[in-house]
């Protein structure tokens, strides 16, 4: 008898060799396949009449194919099939078709979805590349009713041709009918019919084969009723774990730090100029934290420049002043020694003699052993360095506040793992973000810590002028750097890879691109170029209605991009010749890095060629210009972050987007966004849309859970319910203690199995 937690491979149709293919995709079990939702609809109940269709719009058509052919064009060889329904015909082409010969018979029907595009040559229309299914033909087959007479569940395919929809369909359809009725809920009924969402096992019946009549927009969506089940549900789980873990840390036992006169004295002797009222807010919210016995864990999110540090320094010397050791861990070389040359300074101001130590990896050994030893001997009080070192090496004779720089990383699962004496108490922790993403997702996914914001500049602040210029403009981009310079001025010139296109350019100083682009970009760094890449862009040159026949080398073109390396070089015989040029890119190693940065700081180099290393935090209030070449290739989130490395003095700057060649339609967006605001939340709340949760809070590494139904940007809504809802669950379940049970054990496996969450004491 199959249930829910039946492994796949002893499914009716699944044998050994599938299920192996199927846990790779991370499909185990009974319960993963139902989960494996179908990522839109065809409406075959009322299938589009061939002569109805308007170009441009997306349809799915059934038919039934007339005649095929191979064209062997000289760039390629191009499938054709022409299908009918009574008098009316239409094209199907796909590009390097090959492998579809022999594959569809006169007289067999098709269903067919894709792009109606007008066809010059036969009046007629055209579908580029549809997808497309193969229906059976005897309608006594009792796998038709699976595929025609209704709406029809298209699938992500499980394994290329093989496990396509028409497979998953069968399969899915067994599983539902074996277990009718014995599908168990997993929320509780009250709150189900408060919320007015259907059972469990009607949701998966309805996500998979939708009652007629159900609206296609609705579905298309993700918006039917038990669409929302299944979403609710996920992310209910998800809000429950956050819930319990902050918790459970806030039972356990941290410091309760002094705020008094003293303290506030030793925190105005080192500051440098009036806080901003959000500096000051986010402070007090911080004090209280701190002041009370629960360790905090506070995330302190402010868009670039919006003055963080400083904060986190008054935090700091809150925990100094009373007797404990504080550290701030970055994420980079570059940004810790920063951080650590802008402490002193400031801590410098103090009557108080602070101490300070820094630890990065490109300290030789006996410095690093020494600094670790004043650690442990509590002979210093302020420990500036990089995640990893401070993360997995020191133990410290009594630390109380850690902050952490993480920039943009991004974390419902917290890294955090300071070593720590028996019996020590937890210490306070403070998370610093620069990514601006938008409050309720903020709160939803850090939903284990309490959030401050930074929502205002530092005053004196002069707008940025940000304009996109293309490459033929290169002289007076140039230009402005030269003139830029000559007023006192410094300049970045940024580029986004190290040197030509070589294999081995780490990832770290290449943007990528959003999926439109990422097909070409694959180009830059590899020798081949695959099927899909060419076939794709084929479409979109013939869909522009170029109508005329793509030459092979436009479709193979390699696009050059212009590198550091190279444009270091050629800039400094050329365009700047006599200005003082540095190059800074992530191959450096860290001493060398540092030598640059040092110098650009203090003036000693005009203008820095670099790779997006400096995309991190890096303050030189005296550079006025940012230059990106290639910036159709950075996401918006990166441009965003490198165009707020300027602007941070009083004098006017600018931020130059150099574009080349044509862009793509995101790539155009992005670039438009960048000139018309400078509001990171605004961008954010964009680069979102375009590219997807995914792209934009980056890998799974990256601390995002790996959601089988839910998306958290078109999702939102439902992702507050549920924070909402698990509050409540938590504090004062409306369920039966059965009910109750079921969803903590329900609860334990899936942080365990689906976020692969270790729960960290
Ligand atoms: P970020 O939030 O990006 O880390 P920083 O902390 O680096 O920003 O601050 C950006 C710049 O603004 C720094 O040069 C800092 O000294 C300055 N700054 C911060 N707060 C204020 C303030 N209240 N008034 C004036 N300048 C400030
Ligand atoms: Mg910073």
């Amino acid at each position: 008898m199959v249930q829910l937690d039946t492994p796949v491979q002893f499914v009716k149709g699944i044998g050994p060799q599938i299920a192996k293919t199927l846990v790779e995709k991370r499909i185990a079990v009974v319960e993963d396949l139902l989960y494996h939702l179908p990522f839109r609809y065809e409406d075959r109940l009322h299938p589009r009449a061939l002569s109805e269709l308007k170009p441009g719009e997306m349809a799915s058509v059934i038919a039934e194919v007339r005649g095929t052919s191979l064209l062997r064009t000289r760039t390629m060889p191009i499938f054709e099939m022409t299908v009918g329904q009574n008098l009316s015909t239409m094209k199907c082409m796909w590009f390097h078709g090959t492998y579809l010969e022999g594959k569809f018979r006169p007289g067999q029907m098709v269903a067919l979805y894709g792009k109606v595009e007008p066809s010059r040559s036969t009046k007629a229309f055209k579908m580029i590349q549809p997808q497309f299914e193969i229906l059976p033909e005897d309608p006594n087959d009792e796998s038709h009713l699976l595929e025609v007479g209704r709406i029809t569940p298209v699938y992500e395919s499980l394994s290329g041709s093989r496990l396509a929809s028409r497979w998953i369909r069968r399969v899915i359809y067994n599983l539902l009918e074996e277990l009718r009725g014995q599908i168990p809920e997993t929320l509780p009924a009250a709150m189900l019919a408060r919320l007015g969402l259907p059972s469990r096992e009607e949701s998966l019946r309805a996500v998979h084969f939708p009652p007629a009549g159900t609206p296609m927009t609705q579905l298309q969506g993700f918006g039917t009723a038990a669409h929302k089940r299944l979403i609710f549900e996920e992310l209910f789980y998800l809000e429950c774990g956050l819930e319990l873990k902050r918790r459970r840390l806030k039972a356990r036992t941290g410091v309760a730090f002094e705020a008094n006169d003293k303290v506030r004295e030793a925190i105005r002797q080192v500051l440098p100029f009036h806080p901003t009222t959000a500096q000051k807010r986010a402070l007090g919210e911080i004090v209280t934290d701190m002041r009370k016995p629960g360790p905090m864990r506070r995330l302190l999110q402010g868009d670039v420049g919006s003055g963080k540090t400083i904060v986190a320094l008054q935090a700091m010397i809150v925990a100094i002043e009373n007797g404990y050791q504080a550290a701030l861990m970055a994420p980079t070389e570059i940004l810790a020694t920063q951080h650590y040359l802008g402490a002193r300074k400031l801590l410098e101001r103090s009557s108080k003699k602070y101490r300070l130590t820094l630890l990065t990896g490109s300290l030789d050994e006996d410095r690093k052993k020494l600094a670790r030893r004043k650690i442990f001997h509590g002979e210093t009080d302020l420990v500036i360095g990089t995640h990893a070192l401070i993360e997995e090496k020191v133990d410290f004779a009594n630390i109380g506040l850690v902050v952490v720089d993480e920039q943009h990383r991004f974390g419902v699962v917290q890294r955090f793992r300071l070593m720590k004496k028996p019996n020590a108490a937890e210490p306070d922790m403070l998370v610093m973000t620069a990514t601006p993403i938008p409050r309720t997702l903020a709160l939803s996914l850090y939903g284990d810590l309490d959030l401050s914001v930074l929502d205002e500049l530092p005053p004196g602040r002069t707008p940025i002028v940000t304009r996109q210029v293309s490459d033929e403009r290169a002289e007076d981009v140039w230009k402005l750097v030269r003139d830029q310079v000559a007023q006192g001025r410094q300049a970045y010139v940024v580029y986004p890879v190290i040197e030509g296109a070589k294999d081995d350019q780490p990832e770290l100083d290449f943007a990528r691109p959003d999926s439109e682009e990422a097909d070409s970009a694959e180009t830059v760094g590899k020798k081949t170029i695959s099927k899909k890449a060419v076939s794709k862009k084929a479409t979109t040159k013939k869909a522009a209605g170029k109508g005329k026949k793509a030459k092979s080398d436009d479709l193979f073109e390699k696009p050059t991009l212009k590198s550091a390396t190279e444009m270091y070089e050629n800039l400094r015989a050329s365009h700047l010749h006599g200005l003082r040029m540095g190059l800074l890119h992530g191959r450096l190693d860290a001493d060398e890095k540092e030598v640059i940065m040092r110098r650009f700081q203090r003036g000693e180099i005009d203008v820095l060629i670099s790779t997006t290393v400096i995309e991190v935090g890096v303050d030189v209030p005296n550079a006025s210009v940012m230059v990106i070449e290639h910036a159709e290739r950075f996401g918006l989130a990166q441009l965003h972050q490198l165009r707020g490395r300027v602007g941070r003095g009083a004098a006017k700057s600018y931020c130059i987007l150099m574009t080349g060649g044509k862009l793509s339609p995101h790539g155009q967006e992005r670039l438009a966004a960048m000139v018309r605001t400078q509001n990171g939340f605004e961008l954010a709340e964009l680069d979102l849309q375009l590219r997807g949760p995914g792209e934009f809070f980056g890998t799974r590494q990256a601390g995002l859970p790996d959601f089988r139904v839910a998306n958290i940007v078109r999702d939102r809504a439902l992702l507050e319910l549920a924070k909402e809802e698990s509050a409540r669950f938590v504090e004062n379940a409306e369920a039966t203690e059965e009910e109750k049970k079921r969803v903590w054990f329900r609860l334990r496996e899936a942080w365990q199995r689906r976020y692969g969450l270790v729960e960290a004491g």
